[in-house]
């Protein structure tokens, strides 16, 4: 039996992919490289965007066209749409879940945490048109779920995740009602985690989690008991940890939130070695009204004074961030304020997005989407614009400088890796390098990606 994964979303839905391909093949299954070759797809599904559901559905359609040539195809989903559609809440965990009468041609249904279940589901899953239901599967625990040793699709290039769900409740994100609420994993389980994975070739860690360095700050943590011996910022103290552990020579993080971005977490990061100078922090709108509907605790002040305490601990670390335009009666003087922020901070990159509501958000229940699509796709143009130029001028700055790469992959015939800042980068190159670090000099800057040669040695 084969199976295929199609994997939609952020790099926690990549890291949960691996977790679930990790429990199918030590049930048997073996890859396939495309869908039409295997006898169970499941979709991993994101529902951040409207578009992402969408491709879900594609996907699903698409694939129901293959059972008239494999009779024995079960095609699952599971990941972020799931809880959205009403199982976030224990008590209706004995209810069939609606999307499978939604989206009729699929099998069944798990939520990403029932993952430990998964044999069960698919030991009684009977065929064709026999949909399986949560009133089959036990709730599984987190605990269970974190346990599964990923199958990591790269060796050198890792997932680790740290926290999952998130207690913050911003009117326009889906994140609390999917993933549900904020938990940490105790320091020595991701301690012996990263330790696996360097054995297995693990050269650069990426920490996940909707809010990474809130982490072991949750209600949930400091009920848990796990961090009662924490007395500094527990992700500070969880980044020197990593730090001391030989073998790691890249440690990054996503996402952080700006609430948690401390004065002592700067100056951490600032000092470890390993602790890449990157920081993605999102701000999803310049102006104080709109972070205020938006419900971010924050105002655009406190994000320009952290944007400058971390330039001035680190004057080469990027810093990236997202952004909604468009949102819930954003007017247009709201909308130059994000404008103005980015000319403050500079951004190196930023994901722009068009709000869309999201069902059973606050701003979707409460809130008018009351921008035109025609206004909100001009605004998205209008701040790209900015940003491609800012990209440009802050990659410029690296041209003749020689950097340390990790070379990730082959792209148009030339390698393809970024730099400790986060910088793609491409250059001519044997293949065999794959996975190593090498210094490159950068010869040409282009907008979003930098150009450059194998430095000679000194
Ligand atoms: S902090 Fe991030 S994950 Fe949490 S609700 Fe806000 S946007 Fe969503």
């Amino acid at each position: 039996m084969r199976y295929f994964l199609q994997t939609l979303g952020c790099q926690m839905n990549y890291s949960d992919s691996e977790r679930t391909a990790s429990i199918l093949e030590t049930m048997g299954y073996e890859p396939a490289a495309v869908g039409p070759d295997a006898d169970l797809l499941i979709v991993n599904t994101c529902s951040v965007r409207q578009k992402a559901e969408d491709r879900t559905r594609g996907h699903v359609r698409h694939w129901q066209t293959l059972r008239r040539k494999n009779k024995n195809l079960a095609i699952g989903l599971t990941g972020c749409m799931v809880r959205k559609t009403g199982t976030r809440n224990r008590d209706s965990i004995d209810k069939p879940d609606p999307l499978l009468t939604r989206i009729p041609d699929l099998d069944f249904v798990f939520r990403i945490e029932d993952l430990p279940r998964l044999p069960n589901i698919l030991k009684k899953f009977h065929g064709k048109n026999s949909q399986l239901c949560f009133d089959e599967i036990r709730e599984g625990t987190l605990d269970n779920y974190f346990a599964i040793f990923p199958k990591i699709a790269s060796n050198f290039q890792v997932y680790l995740p740290v926290m999952t769900g998130c207690d913050h409740f911003c009117t326009f994100c889906i994140v609390p009602y999917t993933r549900g609420r904020e938990r940490s994993r105790p320091m020595s389980a991701i301690l012996a985690e990263a330790k696996r994975l360097v054995k297995n070739g693990a050269r650069e860690i990426t920490l996940l989690g909707q809010k990474v360095n809130g982490y072991g700050q949750s209600a949930f943590d400091k009920k848990s008991g796990f961090f009662s011996n924490v007395t500094g910022h527990p992700f500070a103290e969880l980044l020197k940890q990593l730090n001391t552990i030989r073998g790691i020579r890249r440690i990054r993080f996503t996402s952080s939130h700006p609430e948690f971005m401390t004065d002592e977490l700067i100056s951490t990061i600032s000092q470890l070695s390993r602790v890449c100078h990157a920081i993605h922090l999102p701000v999803q709108s310049g102006s104080n009204t709109v972070l205020s509907r938006m419900n971010r605790r924050y105002t655009r002040e406190k994000y320009i004074s952290i944007a400058q305490k971390i330039r001035s601990a680190m004057p080469d670390c990027a810093i990236t961030t997202d952004i909604i335009v468009g949102f819930c009666g954003e007017t247009d003087e709201e909308f130059q304020q994000t404008l103005d922020l980015f000319e403050i901070v500079r951004f190196d990159m930023a994901y722009l997005a068009e709000y869309s509501p999201r069902k059973g958000t606050v701003s979707e229940k409460m809130m008018r989407d009351d921008v035109p699509q025609a206004e909100k796709t001009r605004r998205w143009h209008a701040l790209n614009d900015v940003l491609r130029r800012i990209s440009f001028e802050k990659n410029r700055e690296y041209e003749g400088r020689t950097v340390k790469i990790l070379v990730e992959s082959t792209k148009k015939g030339l390698l393809s890796g970024k730099t400790d800042t986060f910088k793609p980068i491409l250059f001519p190159g044997n293949k065999n390098l794959i996975g190593g670090i090498v210094s490159v000099m950068i010869t040409k800057a282009r907008e979003w990606v930098l150009e450059g040669v194998i430095a000679p040695r000194p």
